[in-house]
């Protein structure tokens, strides 16, 4: 690899690895120990031990690099023409650049949830996602915890959507960052989402945490990543969610609790 492309996959690199390590840094600190000093919004039975921790960090810095390849492929499609990922936002205008960075999102949820159902296949569940589903009780380091197979297919998304439709490189940036907050939140083991959340008409078409943190739990059901609408109208929408979801938010805090309760 000659020095200039080198010093483009260390860039590409090392913003893959700040944004994994600061996202989910920062959800552990905000969410998990914040909010698990509250004690009132846990979604989980289980509890991580440090032995899970350092599995969800390991295979996640892995993944980091197999996502900072991808990186590189798309600069090295860019420079060949091959896709177009673009600065000057005049070359096609606001509401392109706005009207890409939902359809992006949307497309995403979709590629994710049949992937996803892929992946659930026993064959392919044994050799390319068990390692994800060694979480039963996820925290933010989960977010990238994939075996290879499975982070290249996550990966390749980015390429192939790029094939479809110019992209300017702020949408590029908005993707990576949302999917990773989204990620991290999604595995904190904590519900942040509002109470009532799930019963209301529009608002519950975006997943909350409870939603994939029951994925991890019963390892069946519940396959979306940002929304509702696929596992809906496949039918693989887990029936304890809105139960779950409503305990996880409407669970008493410690000062509510009988004296003798409180550890
Ligand atoms: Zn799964
Ligand atoms: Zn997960």
């Amino acid at each position: 690899m000659e020095t200039g492309l080198l010093g483009v996959w260390a860039g590409i690199l090392a913003g893959d690895f700040l944004r994994y390590a600061l996202v989910a840094a920062a959800t552990f600190v905000l969410i998990v120990v914040w909010w698990g000093l509250r004690r009132h919004r846990k979604t989980q039975t289980g509890r991580a031990t440090p032995t899970d921790i350092r599995r969800e960090i390991t295979y996640s810095l892995l993944t980091v690099v197999i996502f900072s390849l991808n990186g590189l492929l798309l600069h090295l499609g860019n420079e060949a023409g091959v896709f177009e990922v673009y600065l000057d936002v005049s070359r096609h205008g606001w509401p392109f650049l706005v009207f890409s960075g939902i359809v992006i999102v949307v497309v995403h949820d979709t590629y994710f949830y049949w992937l996803h159902r892929l992946l659930h296949q026993p064959l392919i569940f044994r050799l390319a996602h068990r390692v994800h589903h060694r979480s039963h009780a996820p925290t933010p380091w989960a977010a990238y915890a994939f075996h290879p197979i499975e982070a290249a297919f996550q990966a390749a998304f980015l390429p192939l959507f790029a094939l479809l439709m110019p992209l300017h490189l702020g949408v590029v940036l908005f993707f990576v960052w949302h999917m990773m907050i989204r990620n991290a939140v999604g595995h904190s083991g904590y519900e942040v989402f509002p109470q009532g959340w799930t019963g209301r008409p529009i608002a519950s078409w975006i997943t909350a945490v409870t939603h994939h943190d029951l994925h991890h739990e019963k390892a069946s059901g519940n396959f979306g990543l940002y929304f509702t609408w696929w596992d809906r109208l496949f039918d693989t929408e887990r029936p304890d969610y809105e139960t779950r979801f409503d305990h996880a938010t409407n669970a008493p805090s410690p000062e509510d609790r009988p004296a003798q309760e409180t550890p």
